[in-house]
């Protein structure tokens, strides 16, 4: 299972948290610099998103 969590600053650290327990791996996690314009809701209030945690972000690095 492949999952991604987007958070606001303010809950990065509990997406980290949730993804490894629901993962058992640690995730990558990525700011969204270049999201300008477009909203992501945090999953867990409804500031906008500046996070990305998990592991599709470098999942293509590692596959051919
Ligand atoms: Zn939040």
């Amino acid at each position: 299972m492949r999952s991604v969590i987007y958070s606001c600053e303010e809950h990065v650290e509990e997406a980290l948290d949730d993804w490894v327990y629901g993962e058992e791996t640690f995730p990558e996690f990525e700011k969204l610099e270049d999201a300008d314009g477009v909203w992501i809701t945090c999953g867990y209030c409804k500031n906008q998103a500046i996070y990305m945690v998990g592991n599709e972000c470098s999942d293509t690095k590692y596959r051919k």
